[in-house]
């Protein structure tokens, strides 16, 4: 019997093996395949306990409640059905005695029951609650021994302290590791926040934000522009009003070039009060026009030193093309020609000069 206990636990401790192992490749794989690999991860586990059942003094019993209850737990209804589905059909099946109580009350009960309570919220629950959760799902797996059996209280008495405990170590076995698990990936996505980007802006930091670029060239060959912003007399609010106003509105100009990324727009902290932005698929007019409504946006955005009191900022920018087969040092050092000719110019200007041999600036102000 402990043989049969301890192989439902290593098919549950497996599961949980392999969807560790999906969550990890998660962000490499199309969405539809992780979940198609997660429901035939969780059903295959289950329907392998059907095969492997413990012996309670004559009576047939598995662990297969559990990972359907822990999916209910941590999961989702779209995720749970359709395994509850596949599981259930499998049971059908199989035939035999035992078959109808066993899905009821061994799978759907206990599964939705456990929807119900963690619908939302589910994070919330204190150890008691869960184990209150636990015991009633075993109540309801067991509840057709009483019943349905002749002589049923008899087995129940005699199998129910197993019976419990079998489930409630295993259960707690994988909760363990569900949360350990948990923890690492929190803290592994925090990790690669932090050394992607900048703490101030939130914005990618200069290595993140070069990988990138490299990675979406590999894409196509043209229609690549970098430009570099610099904050308009910076140095002189920060004189004013200090460098935690200072550090504030570089944060707030932050949240306002996150507004403007998106799969073919990445900014980037340069250093200090620079920033960087790439533009991918598209053409130098449309280039111009987004870093133009950027450029308004931040000039025509109050930055709020009190209540009361508030300061507006602007900026330069320069362009350049990452032309093809081009070092990024280089696109970077001409777009970085451009905004010293913007600066010399007046600031808060586009120059593209090194672009195109037309000069184009975009002077205050004009639309
Ligand atoms: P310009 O229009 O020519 O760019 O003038 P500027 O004053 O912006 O240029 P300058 O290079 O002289 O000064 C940049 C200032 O940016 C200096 C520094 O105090 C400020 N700065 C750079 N990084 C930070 C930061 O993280 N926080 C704050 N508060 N200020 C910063
Ligand atoms: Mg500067
Ligand atoms: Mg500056």
């Amino acid at each position: 019997m402990l043989q049969s206990i301890l192989s439902n636990l290593s098919i549950i401790l497996l599961m949980h093996l392999i969807i560790q192992a999906l969550n990890n490749y998660k962000k490499h794989l199309p969405n539809m395949l992780y979940l198609f690999l997660l429901v035939m991860t969780v059903s295959a586990s289950v329907i392998t306990m059907f095969y492997l059942p413990i012996e309670f003094e004559g009576y047939r019993v598995d662990l297969r409640m559990i990972p359907l209850i822990f999916l209910a737990y941590f999961g989702n209804w779209r995720l749970t059905l359709p395994i509850l589905l596949i599981v259930c059909v499998w049971r059908v099946l199989i035939g035999g005695v035992g078959t109808i109580p066993g899905i009821l009350f061994g799978m759907i009960g206990p599964t939705l029951l456990t929807l119900a309570v963690y619908k939302n919220n589910k994070f919330s629950s204190s150890y008691l609650d869960k184990i209150l959760l636990f015991t009633a799902c075993w109540f309801i797996s067991d509840f057709p021994i009483i019943f349905i059996i002749p002589n049923g209280l008899e087995i129940f008495k005699s199998i129910f302290f197993l019976r419990y405990t079998s489930l409630l170590g295993a259960a707690s076995v994988l909760y363990y590791f569900v949360l350990m698990e948990r923890k690492r990936y929190n803290l592994n996505n925090q990790l690669e926040f932090i050394a992607w980007h900048d703490s101030l802006t939130k914005l990618l930091n200069r290595n993140k934000f070069f990988e990138i670029v490299e990675e979406k060239r590999k894409a196509t060959n043209e229609n690549h522009y970098l430009a570099m912003v610099d904050l308009d007399y910076f140095k002189k609010l920060n004189d004013t009003y200090g460098h935690v106003v200072g550090d504030q509105i570089l944060s707030e100009i932050g949240s306002i070039f996150k507004n403007y990324e998106n799969e073919y727009v990445k900014v980037g902290r340069y250093g200090g009060e620079e920033f960087i932005i790439y533009q991918g698929h598209t053409n130098f007019d449309q280039a111009v026009q987004y870093l133009e409504a950027i450029q308004k946006e931040i000039r025509t955005t109050p930055f709020y030193i009190d209540e009361d009191l508030s300061t507006y900022v602007t900026v330069s920018i320069g362009i350049a093309e990452l032309k093809k087969g081009m070092n990024l040092q280089e696109a970077v050092k001409r777009a970085d020609q451009n905004l010293y000719i913007a600066k010399e110019k007046g600031r808060d200007q586009i120059e593209a000069s090194e672009v195109h041999t037309k000069r184009i600036s975009i002077t205050v102000g004009a639309e």
